[in-house]
């Protein structure tokens, strides 16, 4: 894969959108960078009786806003870079969002896959160990990412309040609904991406009911990204997923999917290798689909200039934080394929997060349709101004949306003479 590192890939356009503003190259210089970002080394005692050694991440990009706010990562390929550049995808996202968080994000390297649970559960502990001093609910409030999830959230929470004595629910979301979690939040990133994508089908002129979207990853994002797209009458054509079994792969049906067997399929065999009425194409062919949409919700860099170059769909939406890098985004400009960016496209989960800590901090329960329901109200009124920036500089959704987040940011800054 052509990747591109993707802390430069956010570097590039911040510059930009700091050079449209025309701000002090300072302003630049301070936001290219986390505030700080924390190495860590954590030993796990594994089943067999031997210590093995598990690196790991937090970065703190900027807490202007108010703490720092982003998801813990388990993956074979995180690093330090990566994690910078999602806390200041975070920073970005919260401040487009109008959310009183700045941007956080953690990592550890490993293969989750060959873990025990007993493993898991130490090592998502020892992660607490080595930070907690450096998290808190004032202070920086971590939640799940790609292989976290709720029961790590808990283990997590459960080593704080032990280590601390702090006994405040409020230090991480995307926790439980028995532990301090809230309604809504598990959809909430892909409530948050489908809507996005009707808003965005509407301009170009294209009836939902009558469109075609291809999914790249049904994991929490893409799965609840398909179910909300397909109650507003979309037609998921394609799927591709990914399996230790049979590596990247491809679920077709020209008729489209019933998105709700795909789900609870899904959710038992943990593959759509082996889905019943659908045929397999290959990637350059999920690639090239005439489809009208095409929504990455994987990892980052899964579309470089070569994807780029494949593409036929007329939308991307983001559901992923830095699927499509810069190198690619100009390509998609020219080709004049609107981009849905990460920052605006996939905040649905860090709103929730945010009325999930509201919730801890308060007391005050909120239901499921209280919070989908903001989650959908701020997200249109980001897109909304993001639109007026575009027609403004004449530029595209990303660097518009970055423009309008950097604006943000900019002003708080000043305000607090930090620039
Ligand atoms: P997840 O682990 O639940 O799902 C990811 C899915 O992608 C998995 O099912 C995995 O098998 C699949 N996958 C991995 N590599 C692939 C490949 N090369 N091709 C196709 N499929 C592949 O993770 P998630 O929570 O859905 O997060 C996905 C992305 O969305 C990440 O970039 C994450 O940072 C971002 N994101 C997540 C949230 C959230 O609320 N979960 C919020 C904002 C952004």
């Amino acid at each position: 894969m052509n990747s591109v590192n993707p802390l430069e890939n956010v570097q590039m356009i911040l510059k930009k959108s700091c050079e449209v503003l025309d701000l002090d190259e300072s302003v630049y210089n301070l936001l290219k960078e986390p505030e700080r970002t924390i190495e860590i080394n954590i030993p796990v005692k594994m089943d067999n009786g031997k210590f093995r050694i598990f690196k790991g991440y937090r970065s703190q990009h900027c807490d202007v806003m108010g703490p720092y706010k982003g998801g813990i990562r388990f993956h074979q390929s995180v690093n330090g870079d990566e994690v910078k550049a999602l806390s200041i995808w975070m920073s970005l996202k919260c401040s487009a969002t109008h959310l009183p968080f700045g941007g956080g994000k953690g990592g550890i390297i490993v293969d989750v896959n060959e873990l025990s649970e007993n493993e898991l559960e130490k090592l998502s502990r020892g992660y607490v160990k080595e930070l907690y001093k450096y998290i808190g609910d004032r202070f920086d409030i971590p939640a799940p990412d790609v292989n976290t999830n709720e029961k790590i959230m808990a283990w997590m929470l459960d080593e704080y309040i032990k280590l601390t004595g702090n006994n405040t629910l409020a230090t991480f979301t995307g926790k439980a609904l028995g532990f301090g979690g809230s309604f809504g939040r598990k959809e909430a990133t892909g409530v948050g991406v489908a809507v996005m994508t009707r808003e965005s089908l509407i301009k170009l002129g294209i009836n939902i009911r009558d469109s075609k979207i291809a999914i790249q990853g049904f994991g929490n994002v893409g799965s609840n990204t398909a179910k909300h797209l397909a109650r507003m009458g979309g037609n998921i054509l394609a799927v591709s997923e990914f399996d230790n079994e049979h590596g990247v792969y491809t679920i077709y049906n020209e008729n489209g999917f019933n998105v709700f067997e795909l789900i609870d399929y899904f959710s038992k065999n943990h593959t759509l290798y082996d889905f019943k009425g659908s045929k397999h194409i290959s990637i350059d062919q999920f690639y090239s689909l005439d489809v009208d949409v095409l929504i990455p919700c994987a990892l980052e860099n899964s579309i470089t200039e070569e994807e780029a170059q494949k593409i036929r769909a007329k939308l991307i939406v983001e559901g992923a934080n830095g699927p499509v890098n810069y190198l690619a985004d100009r390509i998609l400009s020219q080709k004049n394929i609107e981009v849905i960016p990460d920052i605006l496209a996939n905040s649905g989960g860090v709103i929730a997060s945010y009325y999930e800590w509201v919730q801890n901090i308060s007391g005050i329960d909120m239901t499921e349709d209280d919070v989908l329901n903001k989650v959908e109200y701020k997200m249109l009124l980001a897109y909304n101004e993001i639109m007026k920036i575009k027609d403004k500089y004449d530029v595209t959704m990303r660097l518009a949306s970055y423009i309008y987040s950097v604006l943000r940011l900019y002003k708080i800054l000043k305000l607090r003479s930090r620039i």
